[in-house]
């Protein structure tokens, strides 16, 4: 069936072809490892891991490469203030190196406990200095780039279609320019390398042709992506702040080095919406993947709340929807469960899942698809084998997941979920009148400040 994918850089869903009959590159913007991720930026991996299953559901080995930034990303993304890494060094006490060290392994982790499939290949920034360096040289040696006192600049005026990706107008930009720009020569351009200050000496600093200092942000991903994937591979991806600078930027290295667009497809992952306080990693509402478990959840569940929504629709956290996840998500294990041992697999259902997965990753619609299966009349081993066929997609273990000791029953689940929906759509007399079902039933729901809980009613003696 043909899988068809929404290219940022056409503005249009397109046919995926592969470049390579043997292989897909997958290229992912990896984390900038000075802090934990909160669960925004996890959402994205989130996205980035059923891109990569649904491409191997189809059939492709794909070869996934995903770099970690651990120098170059300044505080501002337009090249100003201080390195993000030196930054979170001077927070905690620890070197930059340690940070990064650390912010690495909690990344990795975090990714592990959401079941995201992990890269064929993770490489640092620090690690390809040398490759951002001979980068560099090629752009230089294009013509594309100055010198300033304070770093090399990629001149953005001399790429004829620079900022397509992201639709810039170019010349509205120009035209609208306030701040001071230095020494660079348009509000556009970008640093390639920046020297450091000459009264101070930074944790992290390389020689270089031009002077003692660190690469810009973009550079390290055109020059690991071409190590790793050659100089145009298939699909690139990050989350959508990323259209109008990251990787706009890191086409316009490749381009005037090689004359590709890098990657033939640029995917683009929605934000999760949180209010500034949740995602702002020095404060203590900061939400990151830990907070969610502390709070009785499994990391699972803000996988299956990531695919309620498609991934190019904004999604606003709420703990009512993450509790709705955890009551759907409970409900389906709980099924999965009672089907038992699976048996032969239904076609019929694999190719009407298979219809909404390869229509731009439509998990909402799959998920209705595994809903429906659930509500079907075939036989559960039936049900069993077809649903371990979508799981390949959803990520979601449901061939390990065992009941704990107290078992809800699906009716009670079903009725928690409606009364969740009920909430949701305030209608508040439904949702009394599923309480007190609920109840009656011999269970009770119990709504803490971290969202609703079902537990079976003590028998009193
Ligand atoms: P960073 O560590 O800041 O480089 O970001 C890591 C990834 O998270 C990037 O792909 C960002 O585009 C993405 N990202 C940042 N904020 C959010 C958010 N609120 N929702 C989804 N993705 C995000
Ligand atoms: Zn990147």
């Amino acid at each position: 069936m043909t899988l068809y994918l929404y290219d940022t850089y056409a503005r249009n869903l397109r046919e995926f072809v592969p470049l390579s009959e043997s292989q897909v590159g997958l290229y992912t913007c990896g984390p900038t490892v000075y802090d934990y991720a909160h669960i925004g930026n996890l959402r994205t991996y989130i996205f980035e891991d059923i891109l990569r299953r649904t491409l191997e559901f189809n059939g492709y080995s794909v070869k996934h490469v995903m770099n970690i930034t651990d120098v170059g990303h300044l505080v501002s993304d337009a090249d100003e203030g201080e390195d993000k890494m030196e930054k979170g060094a001077r927070r905690t006490g620890k070197t930059a190196w340690e940070i990064a060290e650390f912010y690495t392994q909690a990344f990795q982790d975090d990714l592990k406990r959401l079941n995201i499939l992990e890269p064929h290949i993770w490489c640092r920034a620090t690690d390809h200095i040398q490759e951002q360096i001979e980068f560099i040289q090629c752009i230089e040696a294009k013509g594309y780039s100055y010198k300033t006192s304070d770093g090399v600049y990629f001149d953005t005026t001399k790429l004829g279609d620079y900022g397509y990706l992201g639709r810039l107008d170019i010349e509205g930009l120009q035209a609208g320019v306030r701040i001071d720009l230095g020494e660079k020569r348009s509000p556009t351009d970008f640093a390639l390398w920046k020297f450091s200050p000459s009264n101070q000496k930074r944790q992290m600093e390389w020689d270089s042709p031009w002077g003692v200092g660190f690469p810009g942000w973009h550079i390290e991903c055109s020059a690991m992506s071409t190590k790793y994937l050659g100089k145009f591979f298939d699909i690139h991806c990050g989350g959508e702040d990323h259209i109008t600078v990251h990787h706009t930027n890191e086409i316009a290295q490749t381009e005037a080095c090689f004359g590709t667009r890098l990657a033939n497809f640029w995917m683009h992952g929605y934000f999760l919406q949180l209010d500034e306080a949740r995602m702002s990693k020095s404060s203590g509402e900061f939400l990151r993947l830990q907070v969610l478990i502390d709070r009785g959840y499994d990391p699972l569940v803000y996988r299956f709340f990531s695919l309620s929504a498609h991934y190019r629709a904004k999604l606003n956290f709420t703990w009512d929807g993450l509790d709705g996840a955890a009551i759907s998500l409970a409900r389906l294990r709980n099924q999965v469960y009672e089907w038992g041992a699976p048996s032969v697999v239904d076609e019929d259902f694999v190719e009407k899942f298979t219809a909404q997965v390869n229509d731009d990753l439509n998990m909402p619609r799959a998920l209705a698809v595994a809903w429906d299966l659930a509500r079907s009349t075939l036989p559960a081993a039936t049900k069993k084998a077809t649903i371990l066929i979508f799981d390949r997609v959803f990520g979601l273990d449901l061939a390990k997941w065992q009941p704990s000791q107290e078992e809800i029953p699906d009716e009670i689940l079903a009725l928690a979920q409606q009364r969740q929906a009920a909430r949701t759509e305030k209608r508040w007399a439904d949702a009394d009148a599923l309480r007190l079902k609920i109840t009656q039933a011999g269970y009770e729901i119990e709504d803490t400040p971290q969202g609703a809980r079902i537990k079976s009613r003590k028998q009193v003696p």
